[in-house]
């Protein structure tokens, strides 16, 4: 018999079957993970495929070794073959999703702990009777462990090294081993199980019919999401199946794990990047061993090797952390819509803000739309009041707060309340605005904002690459008081300590979350304070429950307004709903102030009357006239070197070989060119990019046709990724 195999060589530059032969000592089985000879090397494999015999005459080497604790499901094999097409990977790439790291190296293994028991055949009764009377520590360690056995080590603690050693010379006691589960229990406070409201009861009676479905649930924050998930996974349990959850960026949502545990103990495994290696291997290998049915983690639990999915759902599923943007480039939702038609389950979406993308397709009706209305505590929805920052510096107030989020600071610390400040950052670049009038600098071909470049000190449009001086006075108000958009937390907290010099202020960032449980200290070092503000970027705004939060200023709303890609206007609407949805979750009545020198923008007047429907239908119409997904297909192919001119040359060249594809396909290809990206450099190395947009119902042949021109180039320098829908343009 003879096995095909992938290796798992390191560099991943040889992707091609393998074949060994397979000894008669060894029963090896599809989806193993052996250990083959490769030339001088003893490495691992995956056995994808068993065949009766070889297709060569060449003599084969054996396979050496099954190892245990891996195996790859026959659904998982047929998922990497599926996104070796769509994605254009490499299949040993896909694989290792589909096996952990941990599990396949040797350096992490079981966990084992030394435990002690009485020896059964020793007679505890007489050796009582004829132990001297001082001899009190042993006696009361046999009768401690007459209840059952103990951890050698709390053993000594408890009764002494010494009479545990003389216990185990007179062989009264005996040593064992015992495996040991690193699996990171997360407690919450317990919640008693809740009567569901008809919405609720409705979504989940929809879902639990368990049929191949794609559902949206789209429900405000604390609308009661999370306690449908858990009711349908109750069902599912009863019906004998398993379920996937996944979150984003997991360590900031400790209280959904809580949740779970709380609720399905031992069944929950989870899995995120904040575990140790330790702990995701036995995670793994409770998933692997059927021992957990449930799966709560991160984008990449979605490659869990569970059996029998019932259900999957993906929480707040517009989140960009679920596409990943390194190799091997995938989108989660993807993954997951595999698995659900591979199990015939349905993949559940949940969302307060979905994707323009997504609720498009409840509209088209390829997805069912379930609606959570209202909030679980009936609260209203916190105010948000929209305030005009040029009005604010025309009356003299040029500070980065308006007097009226400093008033409702006042009034806030005056009541013992706690407030947000959110700072929305994200990327490092910023537009230049003029600071009397409001106008921003864009591209004079785009109609997009420029972003400064300290480098080479440019302002640019980040669309077609054009480079701009940077302006001295503004075109619109002649005004020379321009700025450039960017003010950092520090700062903020800096500030507002000097107006409240007695309330505590926290920071919560990237530079101040380092750390396992760096969020959750900030988080719970809030919670004790009143009053209390917390200033923060986009890592507050996610999922926290804070019970007494009153006042939330949202410091510079236009940052990701200008972010100049088609999804700007989304992500904006998004922010602002989530960093809203902070404010009064208990109590009602919590206010936010949106600070912004574009208050008549159509994304803020909607954010403020949290009309996403209203936004979507404006948005819709955006994206149709100017013909960006879902109403078209973004192919972007980003190549990266150290050397510019070297990255430069490949693009050229592979913009060439790409030429005849735009003659061929003419009528589909809307737009086509070659460009340096927005970041132009990361990480020392230079990008570029060339961007094909096509109409929407392009059929799959031409994807194929790119990724077969592409891959001409992929054993040359640079690095080369095809991208189709990047979540981000930079
Ligand atoms: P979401 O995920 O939509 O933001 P959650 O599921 O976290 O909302 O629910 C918000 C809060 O309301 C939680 O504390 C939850 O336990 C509670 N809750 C949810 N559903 C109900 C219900 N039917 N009755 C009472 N409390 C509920
Ligand atoms: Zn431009
Ligand atoms: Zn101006």
């Amino acid at each position: 018999m003879i096995a095909k195999i992938i290796v798992d060589v390191a560099n991943g530059a040889v992707d091609r079957i393998f074949e060994y032969n397979i000894p008669a000592h060894l029963p090896v089985k599809k989806g193993d993970w052996v250990v083959v000879p490769f030339g001088p090397r003893k490495l691992g494999g995956f056995v994808l495929e068993i065949s009766q015999s070889a297709s060569t005459n060449h003599t084969l080497k054996d396979v050496l070794a099954i190892k245990q604790g891996g195996k790859i499901l026959p659904e998982m094999i047929e998922l990497c073959k599926f996104m070796v097409e769509k994605y254009n990977i490499k299949m040993v790439d896909g694989l290792r999703l589909c096996l952990s790291s941990e599990v396949r190296s040797e350096s992490v293994h079981e966990k084992t702990i030394l435990m002690c028991r009485i020896e059964k055949s020793f007679d505890t009764q007489k050796y009582l009777e004829a132990l001297p009377a001082r001899s009190q520590k042993q006696r009361a360690a046999l009768e401690f462990l007459g209840k059952g056995a103990e951890k050698k080590s709390a053993l000594e603690n408890l009764f002494g090294a010494s009479a545990i050693k003389t216990l185990l010379q007179k062989g009264a006691i005996e040593v064992f081993e015992e495996k040991q589960n690193r699996a990171p229990l997360a407690l919450a406070a317990h919640k008693r199980k809740v009567d569901l409201n008809p919405d609720q009861a409705l979504a989940v009676e929809k879902i639990s019919a368990f049929k191949r479905e794609t559902f949206l649930l789209f429900g405000v924050t604390g609308s009661g999401k999370t306690e449908v998930y858990m009711n349908v996974i109750d069902r599912a349990l009863e019906q004998g199946k398993t379920a996937i959850l996944l979150v984003p960026e997991i360590s900031l949502t400790p209280q959904v794990f809580g949740h779970l545990t709380n609720r399905f103990g031992e069944k929950v495994a989870v899995l995120h990047s904040g575990l140790s290696r330790g702990e995701r291997f036995d995670e793994w290998n409770r998933i692997q061993n059927g021992k957990a049915q449930v799966v709560v983690g991160a984008r990449s639990a979605i490659f869990a090797p569970l059996q029998n999915v019932g259900v999957i759902f993906i929480d707040e599923e517009h989140e960009n952390s679920y596409t990943s943007e390194t190799n091997p480039r995938y989108k989660t939702e993807e993954i997951a819509l595999f698995r659900a038609r591979y199990n015939n389950c349905p993949l559940v979406l949940g969302s307060a803000t979905p994707s323009i993308e997504t609720f498009e397709k409840t509209q088209s009706g390829d997805y069912v739309l379930l609606r959570l209305p209202h909030r679980v505590h009936e609260t209203d929805m916190p105010s948000v009041q929209i305030v005009d920052m040029t009005r604010e510096i025309r009356m003299g107030n040029d500070s980065i707060f308006s007097m009226p989020l400093l008033n409702a600071l006042a009034d806030c610390v005056k009541n013992k309340k706690q407030a947000l400040l959110f700072l929305n950052r994200r990327g490092f670049s910023s537009f230049l605005r003029c600071v009397d009038c409001g106008f921003i600098a864009s591209c004079t071909d785009c109609e997009a904002p420029l972003v400064y470049h300290k480098e080479g000190n440019v302002l640019k449009c980040h669309l077609c690459g054009k480079a701009y001086k940077p302006l001295t006075h503004c075109p619109t108000c002649k005004s020379t008081n321009m700025r450039l958009g960017a003010i950092g937390t520090q700062k903020i907290v800096e500030e507002i300590s000097k107006l409240f010099p007695n309330v505590p202020i926290l920071r919560m960032d990237n530079d101040t979350t380092h750390g396992k449980n760096g969020h959750q200290k900030i988080l719970q070092e809030f919670a004790k304070h009143k009053p209390a503000i917390l200033v923060g970027t986009q890592m507050i705004a996610k999922g926290h429950d804070f019970e007494d939060v009153d006042v939330v200023g949202i410091i510079d709303a236009d940052q990701t307004l200008y972010q100049t890609d088609f999804k700007s206007a989304e992500r904006t609407f998004q922010l602002i709903t989530q960093v809203s949805g902070r404010a009064g979750r208990k109590n009602g009545g919590g206010k936010v102030f949106l600070q912004t020198y574009n208050p008549r923008h159509y994304v803020y007047t909607y954010a403020a009357n949290y009309n996403f429907l209203g936004f979507y239908d404006r948005e819709i119409n955006v994206r149709e006239t100017t013909n960006f997904p879902p109403f078209a297909v973004i192919l972007r192919i980003l190549i990266s070197h150290e050397n510019e001119s070297v990255a430069y040359a490949q693009t050229k060249e592979i913009f060439d070989e790409l030429k005849p594809l735009k003659q061929k396909y003419g009528e589909d290809v809307i737009y086509f060119a070659a460009m340096k990206s927005p970041y132009g450099r990361i990480k020392s190395k230079f990008r570029f990019q060339v961007l094909m947009r096509f109409t929407k119902n392009i059929k799959d042949d031409i994807i194929k046709e790119v990724y077969t021109a592409v891959n001409k180039f992929s054993t040359g320098k640079c690095q080369i990724f095809v991208e189709i829908n990047p979540s981000s343009l930079s």
